[in-house]
């Protein structure tokens, strides 16, 4: 059946879902308030890694880096399979190594965990004394913006219409915009930090993050390089922090990140925890104190209230759909996502549990 859908936002995930849906014969009407991909997928580092917080999380990243990697990315994406080397510090952040590689290794993924002489030979730029670490060989690295450009594009020449409007209000079977109402059989919110305007039962809340990039410097680092140490940062959801992470981009340039905060929706740089988070980078890889930082911006991870974004229908609402709350893994995920969306929608395939991305009320 030809199905009238309705996508609200033009962020990764949303132009992923209206891609897929339109090439399954679907068509596709895709909201869009602002600038397609200007959302948090403009600030995005664009990392396609695969995390291993839990099972879940694991076989949901590890199908959104394969997904990507069935893609015949134009340049303009400037996709690298440059895999990610986990620096470990000292001998525990090791033994974390190796734990990961055995989760790596049980998913059928290349992964090997490498010395202290293994890590300098691979990495030479990094300071010297540090204990060992993980290279994960698939884990690759594109342009957001470039990347969401791409599926918007196919999506519109497949034969989606993209409309420069404000979706107002969800309305039984559609949605309200400034010309009136708009019907269809299903509606999907994939509005990132919109979402919650507009179903304000699902908080969403804005984590932010900094990021800054340097001048050229071609050969410097050559995988996507984080800490160990990023683990133990990254998990705690109340708290401020940094880790080191690091992305060789196609320019030259070393994109720096990542900081953690939850501080409203002010996007101004904060100072104290930009300035750790670029010691930190320095620390671990000490030539970058004489490259210069060219720019420096901050953006808003959509964070849900579960580890894991909510995908699926909403209960209680007939044909209004969900895809919101990615946190840090949307551009990675934005093409599993599409999957399961297609899953409910149009009962394909979804090679993952598709009720452990359920709204809440909806278990059970
Ligand atoms: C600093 C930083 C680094 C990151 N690094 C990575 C990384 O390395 N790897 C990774 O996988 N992820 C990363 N992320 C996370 C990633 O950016 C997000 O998870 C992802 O972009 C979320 O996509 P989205 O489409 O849900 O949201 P968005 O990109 O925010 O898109 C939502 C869109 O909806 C539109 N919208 C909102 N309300 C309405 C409305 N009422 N009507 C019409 N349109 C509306 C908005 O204008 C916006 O364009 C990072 C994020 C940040 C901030």
């Amino acid at each position: 059946m030809n199905q009238r859908i309705l996508v609200v936002g033009a962020g990764i995930v949303g132009v992923a879902i209206a891609d897929r849906l339109q090439a399954s014969g679907c068509s596709v009407t895709i909201f869009e308030a602002d600038l397609p991909g200007g959302g948090a997928t403009a600030a995005a580092m664009g990392h396609l890694v695969v995390l291993d917080d839990s099972p879940m999380q694991m076989a949901f990243t590890a199908r959104g880096v394969a997904l990507w990697r069935q893609e015949n990315l134009p340049k303009g994406c400037e996709r690298e399979v440059c895999g990610t080397l986990w620096v470990a510090a000292d001998e525990e952040e090791v033994e974390e190594a190796r734990r990961k590689a055995e989760r790596y290794s049980g998913l059928g993924l290349a992964c090997e965990v490498l010395t202290a002489g293994q890590l300098w030979e691979a990495e030479p730029a990094l300071r010297p004394g540090l204990a060992g670490g993980l290279r994960v060989a698939g884990d690759q690295v594109l342009y957001p913006m470039g990347a969401a450009r791409f599926l918007l594009k196919r999506a519109l020449e497949r034969g989606a219409t993209l409309c420069r409007e404000k979706v107002q209000a969800l309305v039984p079977g559609g949605v309200r915009t400034e010309p009136g109402l708009v019907q269809a059989d299903a509606v999907i919110l994939a509005a990132g930090l919109g979402t919650t305007t507009l179903l304000p039962e699902l908080p969403i809340q804005p984590r932010k993050g900094h990021l800054a990039i340097t001048g050229r410097v071609p050969g410097l680092v050559h995988h996507q390089l984080v800490e160990l140490g990023y683990l133990k940062s990254a998990h705690g959801r109340a708290t401020t922090s940094v880790a080191f992470n690091v992305q060789p981009r196609a320019t030259g340039q070393l994109l720096i990140g990542s900081s953690r905060e939850f501080a409203g929706l002010d996007g101004s740089p904060n100072r104290e925890l930009l300035g750790r988070m670029l010691r930190k980078a320095v620390s671990f890889l000490p030539t970058l104190e004489r490259v210069p930082v060219l720019r420096v911006w901050t953006g808003f991870r959509p964070c849900g209230p579960g580890n894991l974004p909510v995908i699926g229908p909403w209960p209680g609402r007939p044909g209004l759909f969900v895809a919101a709350g990615h946190e840090g893994l949307g551009i990675t995920t934005a093409l599993v996502t599409a999957e399961l969306m297609a899953h409910h929608l149009l009962g394909t395939p979804a090679f993952l549990d598709p009720a452990s991305f359920l709204p809440e009320p909806a278990h059970g």
